[in-house]
């Protein structure tokens, strides 16, 4: 694509004037919004109405005017975003959180069952949190095995497994409604990670008949660094399954305060403790900007994106990891190169921020509410110049910072 190619897509783009709901900064070209989304521009004046208002004026009265209702209302704001009933979702603690709760719950679930079943190469948390959980439920274990050998792998034993939808290196997606019936011709139970897919990929958990769900909030939903986290549970799961940490929040009468812990039915009983208001407020306002949005738009987009990235790549040698067809992906890209993390430096050095994912991928996050057309070619432009000068090679560029 060349550049008047770029500015006439943007010119056309329905989803352009999204980019003005975001306060990012002037000249950068933002290429991780799959690791942090940017600050939308309604965050602050939200935030300082709760501390001013709320907090300063309001105090415990807030409580009972918002406050205690704000997991299930956010969550019920998420729903379609991933194809769930308002009842069948609710936000709380972190997605690492969150997937232990589900993963102890479901290996309770069937004693007979005792094996959690996943992929080598998941997402690190999903995987310490898996071995974990199986270190809590007595016989219990976790089978990690490659993606080739999944199918294999999942059998009278296995009581749930948990598969990372959109992989968070290369972008492979799982396709769900083949893989949920899969897991459920086996008996078991199928966990879904949506961390990389919320926001990214039109997700459909009702239609797929997936069974449990977590995802994270502050990649594509703006949420805010650190934002609460949400999980799902099938509708007709939800009073079969227990929350292991069971909390005065997850309580069917919490301000009974008896000394028994009786779980609530529906997705409050996975709940724990009081939820963060400054930051499920924050999360709040990045989820509000979904609202309006049409889903089947930011795939288009997304794919266009992805399109513009890969050409460049392929002009200048470099091994695209990531899936050309885009229903086999999520909204980012990735390439293998030895020196990928001096390039990932180089490039932000230049004003593009991307990431790096050890031990050698370069990953390009692509945001369709914020990006351009043309922000996405000229970051073909200066990957290039940045190879082709060979300016990553500068000693400064190979210095590791602790967060990558
Ligand atoms: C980002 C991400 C997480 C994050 O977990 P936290 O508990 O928020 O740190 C978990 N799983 C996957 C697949 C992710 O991409």
């Amino acid at each position: 694509m060349t550049l008047d190619e770029a500015r006439a897509r943007d010119a056309a783009d329905p989803l352009a004037p999204m980019r003005e709901r975001f306060a990012l900064p002037e000249g950068l070209i933002y290429l991780d919004g799959n690791s942090l989304g940017p600050l939308p521009r309604t965050t602050r004046a939200a935030i300082d109405h709760v501390v001013d208002r709320q907090w300063g004026e309001r105090l415990i009265r807030s409580w009972n005017e918002g406050w205690i209702d704000a997991p299930a209302r956010i969550g019920a704001k998420i729903a379609p975003l991933i194809g769930a009933a308002a009842d069948e979702i609710i936000v709380a603690d972190s997605t690492s959180a969150n997937l232990y709760k589900l993963l102890v719950a479901a290996l309770r679930h069937d004693p007979a069952r005792t094996t959690i079943v996943s992929e080598k190469g998941n997402f690190p948390t999903d995987l310490h949190i898996a071995e974990g959980a199986a270190a809590a439920v007595p016989g219990a274990r976790l089978h990690a095995v490659d993606r080739s050998y999944l199918a294999a792998a999942i059998d009278a034993q296995t009581a749930v497994v948990v598969l990372t939808h959109v992989h968070y290196k290369t972008a492979e997606r799982f396709e769900m409604a083949q893989w949920t019936r899969t897991i459920h011709d086996a008996g078991a139970l199928v966990l879904w990670d949506l961390s990389h897919s919320v926001g990214a990929v039109p997700v459909d958990l009702s239609g797929a008949g997936a069974d449990l769900a977590v995802g994270c909030t502050y990649k594509y939903l703006n949420g805010g660094p650190g934002a609460p986290a949400f999980l799902y549970v099938r509708r007709d799961l939800q009073d079969r399954l227990a929350n292991p940490l069971s909390g005065w929040m997850g309580h069917a009468a919490p301000f009974a305060f008896t000394d028994g812990y009786k779980a609530a039915s529906g997705m409050q009983r996975w709940l724990v403790g009081t939820p963060p208001i400054l930051a499920m407020r924050a999360l709040e306002a990045g989820v509000d900007l979904w609202a309006d949005v049409d889903q089947q738009m930011v795939a288009a987009k997304s794919a266009t994106l992805f399109d513009i990235l890969a050409q460049a790549g392929d002009v200048l040698g470099l091994e695209c990891v990531s899936p050309r067809d885009p229903t086999a992906r999520g909204s980012h890209i990735s390439f293998r190169h030895p020196n990928a993390y001096a390039i990932c430096q180089a490039l932000i050095a230049r004003g593009v921020i991307g990431d790096f994912r050890d031990p050698d991928i370069l990953r390009l996050g692509l945001t369709p509410l914020y990006l351009s057309h043309e922000d996405v070619w000229r970051a073909g432009e200066i990957l290039g110049q940045v190879l082709t000068d060979q300016s990553y090679t500068d000693p400064a560029f190979a210095e590791r910072l602790a967060v990558t």
